[in-house]
């Protein structure tokens, strides 16, 4: 384990930017995770594919970074926990800038390879089932379904900030990939798990090391984002899901419903519109109205 960057902390230990390499040479790969503190199904997937990497001997290079907000993991906070600045905002960052900017800077020239994957979990709220976005097309498109992940999320590129990781990359001309899984906050092995054997099926299509299958179901829907079906909420209320990431449904199936906080009175129920998988289900049951509930992604 490298540190490759360091900065004073006000009372404890120093900030560290640590570094895991196997191999040399080409092709060469980056994996990020813990850019958002309260992360942690990214952080464990990355762990789980060093684990994996430990016992093969790459053709080319594999740099893992799993944990790069260490501060903000510390307090299961997303964004750096001093000024409430997100890591994710400040790529390419800035050799003379904020702590913040100095951290993205860091990470951006030490991330400087054929292809970077930055693995996030999704917000401490809903629970995102392991998936990559990807461009609409092209040699990224390849390789994102090469992780074989659940989910393919083609999106037009204009969606991505070049202020993030991903975007950086690719506002340059490199190849770049955003994965997530899971929801914040939590630690869900399942999906971890899944998430590391997608990264190893992608350093096998790089040729780097043989992938290692440790299960997982292969890719159960490959869309754009108009076969994307989002439901948001009516109304305010406590929403009762009835399905769970990963669950196949055919038109008219209950994803679940509205129910009143104060003695559960149904106010609305949310069905689906079209046959698919669940690829998004609110964690966190109290929501306002237009609030995002279930996404499927169409299988037909
Ligand atoms: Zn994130």
């Amino acid at each position: 384990m490298t540190v490759i960057f360091s900065i004073d902390a006000p009372y404890r230990g120093r900030y560290e930017l640590h570094r895991l390499t196997y191999g040399s040479g080409s092709p060469s790969i980056s994996v990020v995770a813990g850019l958002h503190g309260n992360e942690l199904n990214g952080i464990h997937s990355v762990n789980l594919l060093n684990k994996m990497l430990r016992v093969q001997r790459p053709k080319g290079t594999v740099h893992l970074f799993p944990l790069v907000n260490t501060f903000g993991a510390d307090q299961a906070q997303k964004r750096w926990p001093f000024d409430d600045q997100d890591i994710n905002h400040a790529f390419p960052g800035d050799a003379d800038g904020s702590v913040v900017q100095r951290i993205a800077h860091a990470l951006f020239q030490a991330t400087d390879t054929d292809v970077c994957v930055d693995v996030h979990s999704g917000a401490p709220h809903v629970r995102e089932l392991p998936q990559v976005r990807a461009p609409m097309g092209g040699e990224e498109l390849e390789l994102a379904r090469a992780l074989k992940l659940p989910v393919v999320w083609r999106r037009p590129g204009i969606r991505l900030e070049p202020t993030g990781l991903v975007g950086a990359w690719r506002a340059v001309g490199r190849r770049a990939l955003h994965v997530v899984g899971g929801r914040g906050i939590t630690l869900d092995n399942r999906h971890a798990t899944t998430m590391a054997n997608g990264l190893s099926n992608l350093l096998g299509h790089m040729g780097i090391c043989r992938a290692m299958d440790m299960g997982g179901t292969g890719t159960l829907a490959d869309v754009t984002h108009a076969q994307v079906e989002t439901h948001r909420a009516s109304c305010g209320g406590f929403f009762v899901a009835e399905v769970r990431v990963g669950d196949e449904v055919k038109p008219g199936h209950l994803l679940g419903y509205i129910q009143s906080p104060m003695g559960g009175e149904r106010m609305d129920e949310v069905r689906a519109g079209r046959a698919g998988i669940v690829m998004t289900v609110r964690a966190y049951p109290m929501i306002h109205s237009q609030e995002l509930l279930v996404r499927v992604a169409g299988t037909s």
